[in-house]
């Protein structure tokens, strides 16, 4: 989707093309682009000369001869194209062409028509609601805007969601924001309302950085003026969007992705720690390390305790992630059948493709509740066999991971009745072992050996 930077690309490519040029004829091929009324946009448009275009947040205006301006918005996947030439101009997805006296075209071409076109007057524009709704440009803040700034973004919503609000912010869109947050130092959940002073002039210095980069090198790489989502140069600029599964520049962390209002949001979990949320004590390790018999000391301490294993098996029975797991391991089951949930888990084990689909469907599900849980509790304690591998190290302030010889391993399986040959496959992710907060125990002998390691870190 086309953000400031790629608009202001887009304006600047026209400029020479069409500026001085007169509409002599318009061809609407799709109504709906058209929200001004469409019987006086065919009869005004024609014989207006194009003075000059400016862009607002992600707006493009065509300042038109007498005191008319055609207001227009790409959305998704809105484009314009210039030929020298009128005919053979019309593609499948062209929604609107304008004819110049010169024999040109200009036509607008729009896979997912969301695209918008708004023929006004100079009078009439600032009285218009879709004008009144947008924001300060995001990357034109001045100081004696943060006093209202502030107070509009010290919500209690996700400081994603605020700053991509086009009411308060205009221009900055899901790839910017990412980048933002993530040059600020801000994990992206958190709330408006947690922020300091300082925390949001970081926000507007970085966002100013990001859109000026971005239009510096948009400008200079577009060459037809698709203005596709984001063009070559600035690609290669970007240090935390789409970046998902990889090395973070500055501290080597995987970079992580979760869903924030249906929208991907990728961030660091070791630079942009969100404090309101680690507060949580997370315990991981092998299978059969004795993870349940650690949760249940917790317990006795008065803790919250939760089991990722249940939560999952709670995901497990939505009938709507029910059916999208059926299809992927070929059969309908039943979670609560014990042989239903070993084909499972043999199928996962045999196919790492398999695994992989299964977990993009459930993690991001558990992450939401275990996130949902941590805001509304205190003294909460979650057992997550997947923690690492699932980078959720961000959610909690300390990290058990038990470790256990395979022999005393086996002994716990046995005991529990578990299949040990299956049991021992499930590898664990390690990775994050080397954060500050994370601690490794030898689960070797007793189970009070076990309470007494873990509550000497605990009073430290
Ligand atoms: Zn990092």
């Amino acid at each position: 989707m086309p953000e400031l930077p790629e608009v202001e690309t887009v304006k600047n490519t026209l400029i020479p093309l069409v500026t001085n040029k007169t509409i002599t004829k318009v061809d609407i091929f799709y109504d709906r682009l058209i929200q001004s009324n469409i019987d006086d946009f065919r009869k005004n448009i024609i014989n207006k000369k194009i003075l000059g275009l400016q862009r607002y947040g992600k707006y493009l205006f065509f300042d038109l001869s007498d005191n008319y301006i055609l207001i227009t918005h790409l959305r998704m996947e809105g484009k314009f194209a210039y030929h020298e030439t009128n005919i053979n101009i019309r593609i499948s997805s062209t929604t609107l062409a304008f004819y110049f006296s010169d024999g040109t075209t200009l036509c607008f071409n729009d896979t997912r028509k969301f695209g918008l076109m708004f023929l006004t007057t100079k009078s009439e524009i600032h009285s218009l609601a879709m004008m009144q709704k947008l924001g300060i440009e995001a990357n034109k803040i001045k100081e004696s805007d943060y006093e209202m700034l502030f107070k509009k973004l010290s919500k209690n919503k996700p400081i994603k969601n605020l700053i991509t609000d086009q009411s308060i912010l205009c221009g900055i869109g899901n790839i910017y924001a990412d980048e933002t947050l993530y040059l600020s130092k801000i994990h992206p959940l958190t709330k408006g309302k947690d922020l300091k002073e300082e925390d949001f002039i970081k926000i507007f210095k970085n966002a100013k950085k990001v859109l000026d980069k971005a239009i510096t090198l948009g400008g200079s790489s577009v060459h037809s003026f698709s203005a596709n989502g984001i063009d070559g140069k600035f690609q290669e600029e970007l240090l935390c969007y789409g970046k998902e599964g990889k090395p973070c520049p500055n501290c080597n962390t995987k970079f992580h992705k979760i869903f924030l209002n249906g929208r991907g949001t990728t961030f660091c979990p070791n630079c942009q720690i969100y404090k309101p949320l680690e507060k949580a004590i997370g315990i991981t390790g092998k299978i059969g390390s004795g993870k349940s018999t650690l949760l249940n000391h917790f317990k006795d301490l008065n803790y919250l305790t939760i089991s990722s294993d249940v939560l999952i098996k709670e995901i497990y029975h939505d009938p709507v992630i029910n059916k999208k797991i059926s299809k992927i391991v070929g059969f309908i089951f039943d979670i609560d059948k014990k042989e239903d949930r070993n084909k499972i888990k043999l199928k996962m084990i045999n196919d790492p493709k398999i695994k992989e689909k299964i977990e993009d469907i459930l993690y991001p599900v558990l992450e939401q509740r275990l996130i949902k849980i941590i805001e509304d509790n205190e003294n909460v304690v979650i057992e997550v066999p997947l923690l690492f591998k699932a980078h959720y190290e961000y959610m909690f302030k300390k990290i058990f991971v038990l470790d256990i010889d395979e022999s005393k391993q086996i002994e716990h399986l046995k005991l529990r009745g578990d299949n040990v040959t299956t049991s021992l496959k499930i590898n664990n992710d390690y990775s994050a072992l080397s954060l500050d907060k994370v601690y490794v125990i030898k689960n070797n002998s007793s189970k009070e050996e076990l309470f007494k390691k873990v509550d000497e870190i605990l009073n430290k």
